[in-house]
């Protein structure tokens, strides 16, 4: 029986080429189509986490400024990586996949109900919502392993710093996506 799923973060059209673009998302778009793409194949279940904001979210107010407002086009997917009917969609309010979601219930309730132990995280950013979707991961039990060319953060420092942070504190497994697809077996 699988127990891994693989993740994909916020890769939406505000962060990819909208409001809160970030110019390195590009380079990462090919490698995790290839993730899905091979996941789907695999039986392994694919999950979106998605940014779906109210206007007046902490995040939104506090920080970033309008970006993925929930229902809107910036919201969504970037076409490329476009969810298949199977693949699941959940909604975040801030930067984990964990926080007042019903991610951990649903790792929980997939491969007939024996569960998710490994999650493969990919997409925005490493040192932001990877991080914390890692952090809350880890704090559930949950093995990580991080798309290391399936990731990335506005600065390649932002980047780098991220992937050091992820495999010292939460012991996160760093693979490409060429090394985590042939595991999927
Ligand atoms: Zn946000």
């Amino acid at each position: 029986m699988n127990s891994k799923a693989v993740i994909i973060i916020d890769m939406l059209n505000d962060f990819v080429t909208g409001d809160l673009k970030c110019e390195r998302a590009e380079r990462i778009i090919s490698n995790l189509k290839k993730l899905v793409e091979t996941a789907r194949k695999r039986g392994v279940a694919v999950i979106y986490s998605n940014d779906a904001h109210y206007p007046q979210d902490a995040e939104v107010v506090r920080k970033w400024g309008k970006h993925a407002i929930k229902g809107t086009k910036g919201a969504e997917v970037i076409p490329e990586l476009k969810p298949a009917a199977k693949d699941y969609i959940v909604e975040k309010r801030t930067y984990s996949g964990f926080y007042e979601t019903g991610l951990d219930s649903l790792l929980r309730s997939l491969y007939k109900g024996e569960g998710v132990r490994t999650v493969i995280l990919g997409g925005l950013h490493t040192n932001m919502c990877v991080r914390h979707t890692a952090a809350d991961a880890f704090f559930r039990g949950y093995k990580i392993i991080i798309a290391k060319d399936g990731v990335e953060a506005f600065t390649q420092e932002d980047h780098k710093q991220g992937l050091k942070y992820l495999e010292y504190v939460y012991n996160a497994k760093i693979n490409t996506v060429e090394e985590i697809t042939k595991e999927f077996g």
